[in-house]
């Protein structure tokens, strides 16, 4: 397999250190002059860029979260002035309220050779069509993949938000060997193509990217089996590059973090304290490159560990494991706490639903309710009323076996809780509303 700049996905260990401090204080040199943020944190922490010498200085760093960026909206954070920002995205993320993100030329060079990485190491070429089916609208998401796939040299289709039966039209006719999608929408897809007695084998289609969603291996089989291609996740964040921050290689077995762009750290989501190799906590980001909206110590609120060691592909850059869920996703009721991956584990076991669903957890006269809404398949559906009550009885014991939560489930109609833009959101807490 192919790597697409061996110079810096397979650079060595010391080469790595030195490049990455050397990157950290023109960073933090740009954001002393030129973020008020961050010279009062400078100025109150007597921190002067000139005087980091070793990369674990920049512990001494506070971290900077979701939080500080709203409290900046629109521009304070950036490190340029407007006229040299050559593209403005947004970014919902999880809550309701848009973060603004701009990239200068360079930046937008950066991403795009990022996603080039992300590509190549999923086996991708200029011989390939790929079918973004990523909103085009206000996200990043399908313009980053857009750029990297162009460099590539591979035929690019913008399908964006056509409907299902188009896209499946699209992808037998233009004949597309690639899908990029939510892996939700790449499993209604695969429904469509049954509901269009399409035969799998009918299509071109070979490799499959996945993300702006968490998903399991459960899943990647799932898919890899319905629509009969490899699939692989990416990871990416709208606040900084998405995708192009770590991608999988044909290992599949962790996702190489683009360290020469990035320095990852991982720490305990309670108390910030550093975690090793290995240990499962929040994943923050610095990034080193970026001009426009440089982060120092982001909390990006995603949930993984650093796996140490060499990879098959010969890449040197350090992986991350699949991402767990979200730290603003786990929620503890009535002292249990869960990640919405268990649930979707525990789904995907159980035959007839789609790992599609949302989690409600309301107060009612001071007692807690947990409503699961599960989508489930077409025929399922349409079928007697026996069938789904024994279906909600099967999710409701699962889940209280596995979890030991008590939940109410409800069975939606499939495709009613499947996002386009940045994902389902996973878990609605309104326990402290009204
Ligand atoms: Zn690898």
């Amino acid at each position: 397999m192919t790597i697409w700049n061996k110079k810096f996905e397979c650079i060595s260990p010391g080469e790595l250190e030195q490049l990455q401090l050397e990157r950290l204080q023109s960073t933090l040199n740009r954001v002393s002059r030129n973020v008020v943020f961050y010279q009062k944190i400078f100025e109150r922490e007597g921190i002067i860029p000139e005087r980091i010498r070793e990369l674990s200085d920049l512990r001494r760093i506070p971290f900077t979260s979701r939080r500080t960026l709203r409290a900046a909206y629109p521009y304070d954070m950036f490190a340029v002035p407007l006229r040299e920002v050559v593209r403005l995205q947004t970014s919902s993320g999880t809550t309701q309220e848009p973060i603004v993100v701009g990239y200068t030329r360079n930046d937008v060079e950066h991403w795009t050779e990022l996603v080039a990485r992300v590509l190549t190491g999923a086996g991708i070429n200029r011989d390939d069509v790929i079918q973004i089916s990523f909103d085009y609208g206000l996200f990043p998401g399908a313009l980053g993949m857009h750029y990297g796939a162009e460099a590539v040299g591979a035929s690019v289709i913008p399908a964006s938000t056509a409907g299902s039966r188009r896209q499946i039209t699209v992808m037998r006719d233009f004949r597309s060997t690639v899908l990029i999608a939510a892996p939700g929408y790449g499993l209604r897809l695969a429904r469509m193509i049954r509901e269009m007695k399409i035969n799998p084998q009918d299509l071109f289609l070979r490799v499959g990217l996945f993300g702006a969603e968490t998903w399991s291996e459960n899943l990647r089989r799932e898919l890899e089996e319905r629509l009969r291609i490899k699939a692989y996740d990416f990871y990416g964040l709208s606040e900084l590059f998405n995708p192009g921050v770590a991608s999988e290689c044909e290992a599949q077995n962790g996702l190489h973090i683009f360290e020469d762009h990035f320095i990852p750290e991982i720490i305990d989501p309670g108390t910030g304290r550093p975690l090793d190799f290995g240990e499962e906590g929040e994943l923050v980001l610095t990034s080193i490159t970026k001009e426009a909206f440089p982060l120092i110590r982001y909390r990006t609120g995603d949930i993984t560990t650093l796996i140490k060691g060499k990879c098959s592909c010969g890449r040197t850059l350090v992986r991350m494991a699949r991402v767990k869920g979200r730290t603003d996703d786990m929620f503890s009721v009535l002292g249990v706490s869960v990640f919405p991956s268990q649930v979707e584990e525990i789904l995907t076991r159980i035959e007839g639903t789609e790992p599609h669903f949302q989690i409600r957890i309301d107060r009612e006269a001071d007692r807690e309710v947990v409503k699961l809404l599960v989508e489930i398949s077409p025929e399922i559906f349409s079928d007697e009323m026996k069938k789904m009550q024994k279906l909600k009885r099967e999710i409701k014991g699962e889940i209280y076996k596995l979890l030991d939560l008590e939940v109410e489930v409800k069975l939606v109609e499939p495709g009613a809780l499947i996002g386009r833009g940045e994902g389902v959101r996973r878990v609605i807490d309104n326990r402290n509303r009204g």
